[in-house]
């Protein structure tokens, strides 16, 4: 094995917008320096609305101020409120199950595919019952969930879908992009997400007009956006930033780039892990339908011992989610007593992510694969 091609490489990218700070700085003059002085919700914000609508196809698709938010204000919008349940995935981030809590809804934690590591529609349907309102589906890492199968379900049982796609921007399931496929999906612009951005920011996406003025009222307080201080709804302050609207109309040119980038260290990664599954080590598929290359995760029974082997050679790595949903003290108290997830369980065990984004060099990336492929030798004696 070579030497590390810098002393450690970092999870996260160490310089995601360096190449843009001109860019910044200018957009933060012109902004700063405008007759209208407007720093939210202004032209900019709507012409990235319409570009990223017109970029998927999507009736609408409305900026706020965090996928968290988005998720916040879909539930409202959908008058998910006491009383109802909503399906959540019993693996994945903390606003799966704190927005359903927020809105004064109850979670109920369904188990993953262990494969997809997505929230899985037999688990999902067996849990539904005549106080659902609506199922939560999830993609997760690299991959969509089920979204054919949670959309014939949503409309064989009549409850609503919520697609969680925060992380999923660029992909595609069947043709369909990642967002289009619940009655409202969204994105987070947080940074290290695919189409990142350096502050706080997400966007609700549907094609359901009643929704989407719902929602667009919902992040301003309830109001209409003719008649100020008249509040239709009780609102939140979920609103989108000039300066990042102009920094995101900007760098959606590059977008595709950066996402073929990531797509290409993916493939190189799982060409490389393919056989390490005799040894113990699951990656996922080179490509395929519903993938999208946000995090690349892998699955071991060693996984702390392969953590510990990254760090020593100079790699970091990050385990998502080392707890299920439900085994989190925060959610606990709205799990089902004596429920069980086993593969979330097994998820929250296993999973083990490596460094992605466009910047790594050829030599970093490859680097990072023999690393990983030294460990299983190691661990079957055979060096
Ligand atoms: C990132 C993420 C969120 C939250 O987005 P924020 O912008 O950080 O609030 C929600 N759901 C999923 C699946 C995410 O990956």
């Amino acid at each position: 094995m070579t030497a590390p091609p810098v002393a450690t490489i970092p999870f996260f990218s160490p310089d995601l917008f360096e190449e843009d700070r001109e860019a910044l700085l200018h957009i933060v003059h012109a902004v700063g320096t405008g007759r209208d002085q407007k720093f939210i919700l202004g032209e900019r914000t709507a012409r990235l609305e319409r570009a990223l609508a017109a970029r998927i196809g999507a009736g609408d698709v409305v900026a706020c101020s965090s996928g968290t938010s988005a998720l916040t204000l879909v539930l409202a919008a959908m008058d998910v409120g006491p009383g109802d349940e909503v399906v959540v995935p019993a693996f994945g981030c903390a606003p799966l199950a704190a927005t359903v809590i927020d809105a004064g809804a109850r979670p109920v934690f369904a188990d993953i595919d262990p494969v997809r590591l997505t929230v899985d529609p037999a688990a999902a349907e067996a849990l539904i019952t005549p106080r659902t309102r609506a199922l939560l589906a999830a993609h997760m890492f690299s991959v969509m969930a089920d979204m054919p199968a949670f959309r014939a379900l949503a409309d064989r049982r009549g409850v609503r879908l919520i697609e969680d796609s925060a992380l999923a921007q660029g992909g595609r399931l069947r043709g369909r992009p990642a967002g289009r496929w619940g009655d409202a999906g969204l994105y987070s612009f947080v940074q290290v997400k695919t189409f990142g951005m350096p502050g706080e920011g997400g966007v609700v996406i549907t094609d359901d007009v009643g929704l989407a003025a719902d929602v667009r009222m919902l992040r301003n307080h309830g109001q209409d956006g003719v008649h100020r201080f008249v509040h239709h709804r009780i609102g939140h302050n979920s609103r989108f930033d000039e300066v990042m609207a102009a920094f995101q109309l900007y760098r959606l040119a590059g977008l595709d780039d950066r996402l073929a980038r990531r797509a290409e260290i993916c493939a190189y990664y799982s060409r490389r892990f393919a056989p390490l599954a005799e040894r113990g080590l699951t990656a996922p598929p080179e490509g395929g339908d519903g993938r999208f290359p946000y995090v690349y995760t892998v699955l071991t029974d060693d996984r702390d011992a392969l953590d510990a082997h990254l760090a020593a050679h100079g790699v970091t790595a990050h385990v998502y989610y080392p707890r299920p949903l439900p085994a989190q003290p925060a959610f606990a108290p709205y799990a089902r007593p004596g429920g069980s997830w086993p593969n979330a369980e097994s998820a929250a065990r296993r999973t083990i992510s490596l460094p992605l984004y466009p910047n790594l060099t050829d030599a970093q990336v490859e680097y990072i694969a023999d690393t990983v492929c030294a460990f299983t030798d190691v661990r079957r004696g055979t060096r």
